[in-house]
Parts: structure tokens; sequence; C-alpha cells
């Protein structure tokens, strides 16, 4: 049995991906694949229908808005948010809080004036601002809700009277949102929603179509709202599975009942590494986010040995990213919390074995 903490694409429901691949061999007893049917056939036009719906109901997305699934990842979307909401020779405003965050708003220079309202750079991103203002004059204020590399997350989303652009990626349907607190979210599927190749975007229709540029369609959320994701061929097998897990989080109590267990699987996880002398946290307490757990060793000459003894007890994906080191624990949606016990199983056990 693996316990997968690999931070994306993540861990999926095994519910979800024996649906899938019972609907590669014959979906839904049609005798075909899933992979090899229409995406103008009603049994598609089914799938993205109730995937839409999903979005729509797991986050009570109000009149105004728009669901989407397209492709090329969250990067894609860096590009497109400008693209097509900050007008020529306007004024965006962004919040660096780490890596993602810095690629987006490298893309916002592409297409107009970018001002950074605060970094949390001096401290390799271990923290998320919280003492700035928002240009009143800027078209959009771009966020990023959890910061998947550095174990920080926004436990409160600003409310701005600049519409809010949001990278959702890897925190999306983790915990309850306000759609109407935002113009634009988008997240790549992949670590809390889905496989990857699938993208989702909510975008507030009355944002749009005022840039007084040209885009072209692929890119432009007007096309792709007019062609209900199907200006070109979607990605059919993503949207599918992504649509599962929709599902599955649904049939699970949805998005209340998912932050519960999220902030409990999170504390257990927490609370291990704070009282463990062997192990210690690294971002800021009120930031630590509950999807993708940061720490390190006291002594870091003991974190081979340590990864060796998760390799053994099947804790697969728990080594840290190169910027910052350590060991990340992502914690996803489908990630049972009897996982967490594991870690922390083996967390005690290391620090039971290297006693001083
Ligand atoms: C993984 C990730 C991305 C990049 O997503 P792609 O789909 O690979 O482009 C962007 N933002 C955040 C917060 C992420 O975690």
């Amino acid at each position: 049995m693996k316990h997968n903490f690999g931070a994306g694409p993540g861990i999926l429901p095994h519910e979800v991906l024996k649906q899938a691949a019972a609907a590669v061999l014959d979906f839904g007893g049609i005798g075909l694949s899933i992979l090899e049917i229409s995406h103008r056939s009603p049994e598609f036009e089914s799938v993205l229908d109730e995937a839409v719906k999903l979005v729509k109901e797991l986050f009570s997305v109000p009149e105004g808005y728009s669901v989407l699934f397209l492709q090329g990842g969250a990067s894609t979307q860096f590009a497109l948010a400008p693209y097509n909401l900050l007008p020529e020779g306007g004024k965006a405003a962004y919040l660096e809080t780490g890596v993602w965050a810095n690629k987006a708003l490298k893309e916002a220079k592409l297409f107009g004036e970018v001002e950074i309202v605060a970094s949390s750079k001096d401290k390799n991103f271990n923290y998320i601002p919280k003492d700035y203002k928002v240009p009143a004059d800027a078209a959009y204020f771009h966020i990023t809700s959890n910061n998947t590399i550095y174990g920080t997350q926004l436990q409160e989303f600003p409310k701005s009277s600049v519409p809010v652009v949001c990278d959702m990626s890897s925190d999306i349907f983790s915990r309850k949102v306000n759609v109407a607190d935002f113009g634009l979210i988008y997240a790549g599927a992949q670590k809390n929603m889905g496989p990857a190749g699938v993208t989702l975007v909510i975008v507030k229709d009355s944002l749009l179509g005022k840039t007084g540029r040209k885009i072209p369609a692929m890119f432009n959320y007007q096309t792709q709202i007019e062609g209900g994701s199907m200006y070109n061929t979607p990605p059919v097998f993503a949207i599918y599975v992504s649509m599962l897990t929709l599902n599955w989080l649904k049939s699970k109590g949805g998005v209340d009942a998912i932050e519960k267990e999220n902030i409990a699987k999170a504390r257990v996880l927490y609370e291990e590494i704070d009282r463990n002398p062997l192990f210690k946290p690294v971002c800021e307490v009120e930031d630590r986010s509950h999807m993708n757990v940061c720490f390190v060793m006291e002594n870091p000459e003991h974190e081979k040995a340590f990864l060796r003894l998760c390799d053994d007890k099947g804790i697969i994906g728990i080594k840290g990213h190169r910027s910052v080191g350590g060991f990340r624990a992502s914690i996803y949606n489908a990630l049972p919390i009897t996982s967490v016990y594991v870690l922390i199983d083996a967390m005690q056990e290391f620090a039971e074995k290297n006693k001083a």
C-alpha cells in the first residue's frame, strides 16, 4: 500500500481511478472507450455538462460567471489573465508569494505595467505579506491562494474593489471560497481536482472585452465561453476524470466536509513537526498551508535516512522542492488521514531510533 504525498500530479481517489480504468475499456456500456469517442457525442457532452454543473454546485458559483475547462495548465493562464483583463497601457497589481506568483507577474509584464504590491522573497517566501495597498487604478489584483513549493496559504482572501485574480492550482476545492469575491479563478487540475491536462477557469463575464486588443480565438475567454470549452477538441479524458473526482467530492459532503478533514489532517501533522525534536517547520505559523506541509530536520544529515525509512513504509513523494529542501508532505483532498498517521508514526519511529 502506497501513501502518496506527491505535490503534483497528486493523489486521486481510488474509486475514481477504478471508474476511469473501466471507462478506458468501455465507456458507460456503449462498447467504445472514452478515449475514442467524439467530443461532440451526446455521451461526452453530458460529461462536460456534468463537470461544469459540479463546479457550480460545489463552489456555489453565482450568476454572471462562466466555467471553462481549458488546456495549457495554470502556466498558460499566467499569460491569458493579462491578455484578457489588462487593457493596453493599463496596470495590474501582483502579490509575490513564490515562484508561481513570480512566473505569473513576468507574463503580465508582456502586456502592461505590473506593480508588485508586496513580496515575501526576503525570507524565501516562508510567509504571506499582509501590509500592502492595492492601487485603485489597477485592472486586477493577482494572488496565489496556496504556495505549493513553500507551504504557505492565504488564510483569508482580500476583499478588494479591484477585481481579484487567483491562481488556486494547489488548493482548489479544498476549502470554502466565495466566488463573488473574485474576478477570475484558475487552477491546473493535477493537484487537487483531477489529472494533468486540463485547467479550470471561472471568470466573471462582465470583466471581458475591455482590453482594446485583439486576442486570438484559443486565448480569448470569450471565444471559449461561446464555444462551451469546445472551440477545439477539449481534453476529453482529463475532463472525464475531473468530473469523476468532483462527483467523489460531492458524495463526501462537498467542500465544507473536505475542508474540515483537511484542517484535521494538517493539524495532526503540524503538531508532530512542532513536537518532534528532530523536525522543524519552515513557515510562519499563521500562514501554514493545509495542502503542502513543509518541514526540515534539525540535523540535515538525517534527511537521507528518514527518506529511506519513508520509502520502506510506502510513503511516496515527500522530498521537498529543491528551493526549500527538507520535506514537503502534500495532503490533498484524496489523501486519507490514515496516510498522515503513517507518516507521523514514521517520524516518531525515526526520533526514537535517533535519540540524542
Ligand atoms: C503547479 C502549479 C502551477 C503550474 O501549473 P501547470 O499546470 O503545470 O502550469 C501554477 N501555480 C501553482 C500554485 C501551482 O501549484
